[in-house]
């Protein structure tokens, strides 16, 4: 089966990844995204099989009852030799930069290592692939994303190295890579004998990964010494990486020494990236640092008109202002929103109305709306079952006692965007404990059908 592996190169599956965890991200929300999906990574795939590692044995049973079935038929969708989706246990504690080595241990076969390698002399001759719609031209500027928009113009414009390096951070969704992307494209127009290169800070660990396991480090570094422009997107991805991290601060230097620009984004400043080293962190500080706010009103109304006129639709005003106001933390959930109804005006021929609207986005309006807070959740259950907050709260583990308070943080965790160390904070207790609270109660909910109602009939209450 040695064959079926290598079909693929290891990086398009990787890709295909990222992209089913935009879709995921998406459909269930960025809070059940970020609880059980972002911590899945492709284990190996071979002969149809596909195995995604979760880091507990909790989360695999978790995932596998909620999300296997859809993942599978994402990815099959995509990549029809995708027969079914494993998950196992890996414990990513341990996994340090050779976690792919360890991932792929078998000798490599010569068709394996001409593929490595020609994967190599890509990024060292072509140049970099862009996303041809996000160009400056299609970035909307707002007071929130004003400073990072000048900024990365400036450095697209200059001849010379301007802010060297630039950093740009922000959170999920609000245009780093759109800006990074404007960059190339813009420096790809103008001036084409600068060799620009693109690379996610994942595709740059799984290159050096790839180098150190073929034993050609030198080819790694040499495919870096002509750029002229490198961008990386995503560097808190190299958390941790503590050997990778070695080589980006070689990289970096020989480049800087050069005078070579270099352009940089993660999601959150130098400063508060956890897990990199701090030598590092003071290069990233050392040009200038740029930040996009969160959204405002105005902006994202700005957005939305700008990506319906692409899509050709038009948009009630009464519409846009509805999605601009409830979908507010993401860029690409509401060009998603936008997207969906827009598909559906075509295949129902239905007009874009209000109602219309508030239709066809039912769930993703549904889990957005979710604002109750954990202490409105812990009155309502504690008065349910007869016992005071101040008894939830506290360390007894009697029966009559732990068990509300269970289903207290069950409930906590599917209606409201708390993380489990928040909720934990909430109960005195640590993550841990919130995450045997919610499988028990899964558990429960699946056997006895008279706690089901009354877990469901709480949550009505708490919805309305
Ligand atoms: P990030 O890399 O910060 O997670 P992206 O750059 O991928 O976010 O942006 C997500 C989506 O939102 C993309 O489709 C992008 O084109 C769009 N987007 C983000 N900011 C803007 C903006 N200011 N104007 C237009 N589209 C934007
Ligand atoms: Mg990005």
């Amino acid at each position: 089966m040695a064959e079926e592996a290598i079909k693929y190169d290891r990086l398009s599956i990787h890709n295909q990844w990222d992209e089913i965890c935009g879709q995921l991200r998406m459909e269930f929300g960025a809070t059940a995204f970020e609880s059980w999906l972002k911590p899945l990574s492709v284990n190996s795939f071979d002969d149809g099989v596909m195995r995604l590692s979760a880091p507990t044995a909790f989360m695999k049973n978790w995932v596998i009852a909620h999300y296997s079935d859809r993942i599978h038929k994402i990815w099959e969708h995509k990549n029809p030799d995708i027969k079914k989706v494993q998950v196992i246990v890996q414990n990513m504690q341990n996994t340090k930069d050779d976690s792919l080595l360890r991932k792929f241990p078998s000798t490599p076969t010569p068709r394996e290592f001409h593929a490595a390698n020609s994967q190599m002399t890509t990024l060292a001759g072509a140049t970099s692939k862009f996303n041809p719609a996000f160009t400056f031209e299609n970035f909307v500027v707002g007071k929130t994303n004003e400073f990072a928009y000048v900024a990365a113009r400036k450095v697209a414009e200059s001849r010379n190295v301007s802010f060297n390096p630039l950093f740009l951070y922000a959170g999920v969704g609000l245009g780093k890579t759109h800006l990074m992307h404007a960059i190339g494209q813009y420096i790809q127009q103008n001036d084409p004998s600068r060799h620009v290169v693109y690379i996610s800070a994942e595709q740059f660990l799984y290159k050096f990964v790839n180098a150190l396991r073929y034993k050609d480090t030198a080819a790694f570094k040499e495919q870096f010494r002509s750029v002229d422009v490198l961008m990386i997107d995503d560097v808190q991805f190299l958390a941790n990486k503590e050997k990778t991290q070695d080589e980006f601060f070689y990289t970096f230097n020989s480049l800087m020494e050069g005078g070579r620009q270099i352009v940089l984004s993660a999601d959150k400043s130098p400063n508060d990236l956890d897990g990199i080293e701090s030598r590092l962190k003071s290069r990233l500080n050392s040009g200038l640092v740029a930040d996009i706010m969160p959204t405002d009103f105005d902006l994202r109304m700005g957005i939305l008109n700008n990506k319906a006129a692409q899509l050709g639709v038009s948009v009630p005003k009464n519409v846009a202002e509805f999605l601009a106001q409830k979908i507010s933390s993401n860029i690409r959930e509401l060009e998603g929103s936008l997207k969906r109804i827009a598909a559906h005006q075509l295949l129902s021929d239905r007009e874009i109305t209000l109602d219309m609207t508030q239709d066809v986005l039912k769930d993703m309006l549904r889990s957005i709306d979710r604002k109750t807070t954990i202490d409105e959740i812990q009155k309502k259950v504690a008065e349910h079952f007869n016992i005071s907050v101040k008894e939830m709260q506290s360390s007894r583990r009697a029966r009559n006692v732990a068990r509300p308070r269970q289903i207290a943080m069950y409930l906590a965790k599917q209606l409201t965007s708390r993380s489990l160390p928040e909720i934990g904070r909430k109960f005195d207790r640590d993550h841990t404990t919130v995450m045997h609270a919610v499988r028990k109660v899964e558990e429960l909910v699946l056997e006895d059908a008279a706690m089901a109602e009354s877990i469901e009939s709480l949550k009505r209450s708490l919805e309305n």
